[in-house]
């Protein structure tokens, strides 16, 4: 039956398809006991699951090429590697067989025999096996519940619903065919998010309901801009649906005409536009909307889907590669961010920290891990004498921590140098500014650094005590806090009078109705996803700066976020 349902936007764009549910990794399998003489045919059906799971697998290594090949292949390998373990498989076969167990209640059983196994080891890399083997279980399991004649439970032009996505299955889901995502929970600001729109992979978070109502094989149309959904569309649905799709294509079509046009807001000021990027086809398109550089590039999205962390040849290739799509202009490549929200496969980020955003990530876990640090300092070092590189530290919280990796820079500087290596004279080093004590003490920390760029995700999030990632605290979490406005005007002010450059590079900076505001509390560096350059430039061209300076004093006077919303509203050009 028809029903429309309302998510939030988290990446752009419009999916009309089936869906494709997936329950929470604890399978919810009751028990269910067989008859001796339904064993033949459950042994059947159980293997017929394992085959076609395995055949998935397959076909997804098939279809992986260029740099997904690498990056996901290697967990495509270790999956096929888990279902082919004759533990599991010789496991589910004696349950069946002996214990008369359904096969989705053996499913449960032997998951949750192993999973204690993994659990019980000291060792975080077996720990972290764990989620390995549930993305296993619930692959056999879809296959378990699928029908035979019911082609359309593949995962080819499916829409995922799920309670939640992390970062390191997305390029896979894509892989697979899935055309957009729908998350129970989740926010528009999480790093699933970001990548998903990196992805252009449509996707709506925080619609907890469609989970409770959509049954696998439903037709659904969603648009991942305003975070609709329409359940079982009828056909006025399906025009509304290619009318947004055709507008969203005029839209660009529109904006193309700017690629070649300056950032000039209208009464005369340059400003920057740098590109975010977590691929190389980011930094394809950075270039082809004619971005300034690359102000922030993620290299942790290069360790998400594997089991070991990339070599120093394999980083310096990239890195040679990323500037060479650069052609000359900056490109920022933040040093390692893991941990929090992003876990990887080789066990560098711990997995159970009870509080993981304030716990071991960033620059602390990349000075928890100096060889993985160094290596990647190495082949940053190494790639800078072909381009203009900068190294960006993430989570800077305190001098120490800067001196530290001052010193462990130094050292990668020496080592290479001793191999007779080619390395620049000098290399820009800057911090993110996402803790809120490293922008009240940044003049404490200015000498150790060439430039600072303010990563109001988490500025904003560690300020306002709101995870942002949570579904659940709606605007609690907002960059129009007036804490938020005054400490950007109070570290833009600073940079100004110490001329440190400063940029923003969160998700605020690449937020078009935002650009009065922060053109007027003095911002004129941004950096933000290349998708969505083309649109900030038109916004900043609109506006005037000098106007909007002075009208800055009004903004810093706000008690609350309404009256902010209001000044924007009547600075919106
Ligand atoms: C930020 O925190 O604003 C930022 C840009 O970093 P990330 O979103 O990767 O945490
Ligand atoms: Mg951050």
């Amino acid at each position: 039956m028809r029903r429309l349902l309302l998510g939030q936007g988290a990446s752009r764009g419009i999916a009309v398809g089936r869906v494709r549910i997936r329950q929470p990794h604890a399978l919810a399998v009751s028990e269910q006991r067989i008859d001796l003489d339904e064993v033949p045919a459950e042994l059947t059906r159980l293997h017929r699951a394992l085959d076609s799971a395995r055949a998935e697998l397959h076909g997804l290594r098939e279809r992986l090429h260029g740099a997904l090949a690498h990056e996901v292949g290697e967990f495509v390998d270790l999956h096929a590697m888990i279902l082919d373990d004759p533990d599991l498989r010789h496991g589910l076969e004696d349950l069946v067989g002996t214990g008369l167990y359904s096969a989705d209640y053996a499913l449960k059983l032997q998951r949750d025999k192993l999973a204690s196994v993994f659990a019980a080891m000291d060792d975080d890399y077996f720990r972290s096996r764990l989620e390995d083997l549930d993305h296993v279980v619930g692959r056999v399991h879809a296959a378990l519940q699928r029908r035979d004649d019911d082609a359309a439970h593949g995962l080819a032009g499916a829409i995922l619903v799920c309670h939640n996505v992390a970062p390191s299955e997305l390029p896979e889901l894509q892989a697979h065919g899935v055309i957009g995502i729908v998350c129970a929970a989740g926010s528009p600001l999480s790093h699933s998010a970001i990548l998903a729109r990196s992805l252009r992979l449509p996707l709506v978070v925080g619609a907890a309901e469609l989970l409770a109502v959509a049954d696998d094989g439903d037709a659904l149309a969603l648009d991942g801009g305003s975070g609709e959904l329409v359940l079982d569309p009828d056909d006025d649905d399906l025009r509304d649906f290619r009318a947004l799709a055709n507008e969203l294509e005029q839209e660009a079509i529109r904006l193309s005409r700017l690629i070649r046009q300056p950032t000039r807001t209208r009464d005369g000021s340059d400003i920057r536009l740098q590109a975010n990027a977590e691929s190389l086809l980011d930094v394809s398109e950075a270039r082809q909307v004619g971005a300034d550089g690359i102000g922030l590039y993620r290299t942790e999205f290069l360790f998400l889907q594997r089991n070991e962390p990339p070599g120093e040849d394999e980083q310096y290739q990239l890195y040679r590669e990323l500037l060479g799509r650069m052609d000359g202009k900056p490109v920022t490549l933040r040093a390692l961010d893991l941990g929090s929200d992003k876990t990887d496969q080789c066990g560098i980020a711990l997995r159970d920290e009870d509080n993981p955003a304030l716990g071991v990530r960033g620059l602390r876990l990349l000075l928890a891990h100096e060889a993985i640090f160094m290596t990647q300092l190495r082949a940053m070092l190494r790639a800078a004498a072909d381009g203009h590189l900068r190294i960006l530290l993430p989570m800077v919280s305190s001098r120490e921590e800067l001196i530290a990796a001052h010193a462990l820079l130094q050292r990668a500087r020496d080592e290479l140098e001793a191999e007779d290596m080619a390395v620049a004279a000098h290399v820009d080093l800057g911090a993110m500014i996402e803790v809120p004590a490293a922008a009240l003490a940044l003049p404490q920390l200015a000498d150790l650094v060439d430039f600072v760029s303010v990563g109001t995700n988490d500025l904003v999030q560690y300020l306002l005590a709101a995870d942002r990632g949570h579904e659940g605290l709606g605007d609690l979490y907002s960059p129009l806090h007036p804490a938020v406005v005054r400490l950007l005007h109070q570290l833009f002010a600073y940079c100004g009078r110490r001329k440190l450059p400063i940029s923003v590079c969160g998700e605020m900076a690449g937020d078009p109705s935002n650009v009065p505001l922060l053109l007027a509390l003095g911002l004129t560096d941004f950096s933000l996803a290349p998708e969505i350059l083309l649109a900030m430039r038109e916004r900043i061209r609109a506006c005037d700066r000098a106007a909007l300076r002075k009208r800055a004093p009004l903004l810093l006077r706000a008690r609350d976020r309404s009256q902010i919303q209001r000044w924007l509203l009547e600075h919106t050009p």
